[in-house]
């Protein structure tokens, strides 16, 4: 069956050849990297943010497992699945050990519409995510000194050049991906065989699920795929602006050089900032 799923490391460069010289992301496991840099890093600031889609799940369950002492930051938009907010409570439940924190927007849903007019969302959903999700993030990060995210290489062509550790030049922040390496059938088979809690929407066809407003089953899609296609159908929009773009390397965008001088001030500016 021909499924119209994105996986974007079929179009990544294969590895150099050259003895001795590694360019390009190093394959590591999750548990390699939580060992090997999360726990040698402080501990006092580690943050784990997540939309408690599958990949956030997996990682929940890694992270508990190695009992490391995380924040787990979460963005309530008002506007999740009720299968979503059930599956927070249950998460909840399970990871008791866990720090859960919920951060919201500054403006309620009638705030909103009362500013920027009825469906924001349709009209302007970059607005609207940056309302709903990008301050509430700049709040999240704060306080956090490394920000742990369960994005993976595979999910777009946008996400295909993370690395494990990177210096995050959005938020300015240092950025942990455990799963960078992973494919969606990698983390399917985690979840099924730890009995991991997950949004049983996932088996309803919705691979990646955020807002009601801009989230849509994508035919076909069973929880192995992987695809961004639900998301803010009709629009071009594949990413709500949490994180950057992180093009494969040798890509001629990875090559560009990080702007210190504009990332101060991004960091000058951010509200809440010191
Ligand atoms: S995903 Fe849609 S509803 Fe949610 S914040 Fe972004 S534009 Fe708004």
């Amino acid at each position: 069956m021909n499924l119209p799923i994105t996986d974007a490391s079929a179009n990544k460069p294969p590895p150099p050849s050259a003895p001795g010289v590694q360019s390009g992301p190093i394959s590591r496991s999750p548990e390699e990297v939580i060992g090997s840099v999360l726990r040698r890093l402080p501990q006092n600031g580690l943050v784990m943010t997540t939309s408690f889609g599958m990949e956030g799940a997996a990682l929940l369950e890694m992270l508990y497992q190695a009992n490391l002492p995380v924040r787990v930051a979460w963005i309530d938009t008002d506007f999740h699945f009720e299968e979503t907010y059930e599956l927070i409570r249950r998460v909840q439940a399970r990871y008791s050990r866990l720090v859960f924190e919920r951060f919201s927007p500054a403006l309620s849903p009638q705030e909103q519409a009362r500013v920027y007019g009825e469906a924001l969302w349709s009209r302007d959903p970059d607005r609207c995510c940056e309302i709903r999700k990008v301050e509430p993030l700049r709040h999240i990060l704060d306080t956090a000194s490394v920000w742990i995210t369960a994005l993976r290489r595979s999910q777009s062509p946008t996400r295909a050049g993370i690395e494990h550790v990177m210096w995050d030049w959005q938020h300015n922040v240092l950025k942990v991906s455990p799963l960078a390496d992973w494919s969606r059938e990698q983390v399917w088979e985690f979840i099924q065989s730890h009995g991991v809690p997950f949004n049983p929407l996932h088996e309803r066809g919705y691979p990646s699920i955020g807002c009601t407003h801009c989230t849509k089953p994508v035919a076909g899609a069973g929880p192995a795929d992987y695809t961004r296609q639900g998301r803010w159908q009709g629009t071009g929009k594949t990413e709500c602006g949490l994180h950057g773009r992180y093009p494969a390397p040798g890509h001629p965008a990875s090559a560009a050089t990080p702007d210190l001088q504009h990332a101060g001030e991004r960091n000058r500016n951010t509200p809440g900032s010191a």
